[in-house]
């Protein structure tokens, strides 16, 4: 894998962090300076890379499928590389993540970037967006209403943000009780990545998206036709994926991981035929928003069976009476470890909340 050192844009306290975290050695260093002193040359990278703060893996020509490498909770990207501009698929975190994210991009291209995707309205999709302005965001007329709405109300939002601060005082407790030198390296540059984080969510400031469809959009590109695909509600109202079909290729977003999703915001009886809808599409590759890429179609297949079962033991669960979250822990679905793999009994409250919630509300 080829390696370039990001050297532009860095939010100075993630990058401190970083450093402390893993300290580089001189000669690369070095190399990095003499790199700044360089005269500018169009970037000439024709294979995975990595940055500080981001490996690019090439998918297919022009198409990378983008992951964040600081150990912080984050979502995936994909970025096409067109003959004139470039696409870029979720924008991360934070407006300060996003800033990264365009950074890293700059280490292959400096191309526009003049179409930026939203795969739905979650914070750690979308909550980057304003780093990328001005440009066009494309999104399901869902994700606008929920980002035009108070996105900083929203549920998944506000859980994070009101979780920050027991997040730290964790790891400030785990610091204080550790002796061994390494570990407490380890915690300190967390504790330096999570202060950061804290202060970059302060300025977020959601823009929603600014061209919207409600079923299906087609950009073409020169030879590149790129299909803006809603396939249903499933992990929230306004769900789009990304897919090539040329390359064989599409980015699912949270609608479709390499296993279940979370559920807090799902419309998890309709989620498994939204995936059939998925599976009509010919592609060989799933590149999700978490995670590793998924190339085993088959696991779509695991994943509807899933959802159906989770749905079928809540709504009994909820007939004998059970509140929600006695329901949660009475969930078994370890039937599904051979399937998918890390199965417990009992399951997410909030999940089942949800289908509670969505049961309520239709009178059922
Ligand atoms: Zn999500």
């Amino acid at each position: 894998m080829q390696t370039v050192t990001a050297t532009r844009a860095v939010a100075l306290l993630l990058a401190t962090a970083i450093v402390a975290a893993c300290s580089p050695p001189a000669d690369e260093e070095a190399a990095s300076q003499a790199a700044d002193a360089a005269p500018a040359a169009e970037p000439q990278i024709e294979g995975d890379f990595s940055t500080d703060t981001h490996s690019f893996e090439l998918v297919a020509p022009g198409v990378y499928f983008v992951r964040y490498t600081v150990p912080m909770f984050n979502s995936n990207s994909m970025v096409l590389i067109n003959d004139d501009d470039v696409l870029v698929v979720d924008s991360h975190i934070t407006p300060a993540t996003g800033g990264q994210l365009i950074a890293s991009i700059r280490q292959v291209t400096d191309k526009p970037i003049s179409l930026l995707v939203n795969t739905h309205f979650h914070y750690d999709h979308a909550h980057g967006n304003q780093a990328f302005m001005p440009v066009k965001i494309i999104g399901h007329e869902f994700t606008r209403q929920k980002m035009a709405g108070t996105p900083l109300e929203e549920g998944t939002f506000a859980r994070e943000l009101a979780g920050q601060p027991a997040m730290l005082e964790r790891m400030q407790a785990r610091l204080a009780e550790t002796e061994d030198a390494e570990e407490r390296t380890g915690i300190e540059a967390r504790i330096a990545l999570t202060k950061a984080h804290i202060e970059a969510t302060k300025e977020v400031d959601p823009v929603p998206p600014n061209i919207t469809l409600n079923e299906r959009l087609t950009i073409y590109r020169g030879e590149r036709e790129i299909q803006i695909v809603f396939c249903g509600r499933a992990h929230t109202g306004g769900d789009i994926v990304v897919y090539l079909p040329n390359e064989r290729i599409v980015f699912t977003g949270d609608m479709m991981l390499g296993g279940p999703s979370w559920l807090g915001d799902g419309y998890v009886d309709e989620w498994p035929e939204t995936l059939e809808n998925l599976k009509a599409l010919d592609f060989d590759l799933i590149l999700p928003g978490h995670g590793p890429k998924v190339s085993d179609r088959a696991l779509i297949g695991h994943v509807q069976d899933f959802y159906r079962e989770l749905w079928k033991q809540v709504v009994a669960l909820r007939g004998e009476g059970k509140a929600a979250d006695e329901a949660a822990a009475a969930v078994d679905l370890t039937a599904f470890e051979d399937r998918l793999p890390g199965r417990r009994p009992g399951f997410d409250p909030l999940a089942v909340a949800r289908i509670y919630q969505l049961l309520d509300e239709r009178g059922e």
